[in-house]
């Protein structure tokens, strides 16, 4: 039964609808920080959700015109035990997952709805994508990029840091799960192994980040990382995210050999953040056109989602969404 729901899920729907290869949204905070929110802050962009929650809302709206696919929430960094630290209930904290899923939907619905009257019009009815950052991303120290999380940490600790909130954002009814900036392999395990014990029906996705673009950041290559993925009817898509263009389309290629789960990248800009200085550098930054030319080459190398991560926009996701569905929104 798995398997054949495998062949017919949303995930694979979206992607035939989208004429083979999908559009996934763009930079979350940088956009939010367009808009004039203040997201300096150990929650990052989640903080939006205790204060500025049309904000959230204005971004996914952004992102649906622009003409993604798929909205991914803004759950990334929130975390029921980061709420705590800002003196939240686990209640409260609950409820604010709740709410970032509820707030994509709205966002997907409202859209839709309105182009019921317009005729002609080439967007696809986007699905929501609930975020589960890494556990690094929970402790904001830069490991979901080195993939270091001790020898303390262990399979069992990381499914326990997960389960509550995948539960949660499961009951808010998303349509897909997007585990997002995975650094190394023991995460990968915990995350699939989560899904089969709370049977997760909704497809999920699985992005790595890579450093060198050629392993996970922990320096494990991905045959090891994707071994424990291929067997789980639960996985749909695998893939990188936050990571510089450059690097993408070499690991598409070694994907390829090692899966024949979809394959899913939403690079960065390609700009580094400076911690020190707690800035962008500019180095290695690539324009809309730049992704333009690089989205079509990723799917011809075989990718059937792609989009954008930090530091990049609609404008971003907009070229993206032209060249891959040959047209002009
Ligand atoms: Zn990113």
């Amino acid at each position: 039964m798995g398997l054949k729901k495998a062949f017919t899920s949303s995930l694979e729907d979206v992607i035939e609808k989208a004429g083979g290869c999908a559009v996934v949204d763009g930079g979350f905070a940088t956009q939010l920080e367009r808009h004039g929110a203040a997201i300096n802050d150990p929650l990052w962009s989640a903080v939006c959700l205790i204060k500025q929650p049309d904000l959230i809302k204005r971004v996914h709206l952004d992102y649906l015109e622009a003409g993604a696919d798929i909205l991914i929430t803004s759950s990334y960094q929130a975390t029921i035990p980061g709420f705590l630290s800002r003196g939240l209930s686990i209640e409260q904290g609950e409820l604010l997952l709740k709410k970032s899923v509820k707030l994509a939907v709205e966002a997907r619905n409202s859209f839709w709805d309105a182009l019921k009257v317009t005729p002609d019009h080439r967007y696809n009815r986007a699905l929501v994508a609930a975020s589960i950052g890494s556990y690094g991303a929970y402790l904001a120290d830069g490991s979901e990029y080195s993939g270091c999380y001790g020898p303390r940490v262990d399979v069992d600790k990381l499914k326990d840091f997960h389960r509550r909130r995948l539960q949660v954002l499961v009951e808010a009814g998303p349509d897909l799960l997007a585990f997002e900036t995975i650094p190394n392999k023991l995460e990968a395990q915990a995350c699939v192994e989560l899904l089969e014990e709370q049977n997760v029906q909704i497809p999920s996705w699985i992005c790595f980040s890579s450093v060198d673009g050629e392993n996970a950041p922990s320096g494990e290559g991905f045959k090891e990382c994707l071994e424990v993925i291929n067997k789980s009817n639960k996985i749909h898509a695998v893939g990188i995210n936050c990571t510089p263009p450059h690097l993408i389309q070499s690991l598409i290629c070694k994907f390829k050999e090692l899966t024949s789960k979809a394959i899913i990248v939403y690079p960065n800009s390609g700009e580094i953040w400076d911690g020190k200085a707690k800035r962008w550098l500019p180095a290695k930054c690539f324009d809309d056109e730049n992704f333009e030319c690089f989205a079509t080459i990723w799917r011809d190398s075989g990718a059937k989602l792609i989009g954008g991560c930090c530091r990049t926009t609609p404008s971003t996701v907009q070229a993206i969404s032209k060249v891959l569905k040959g047209q002009s929104q």
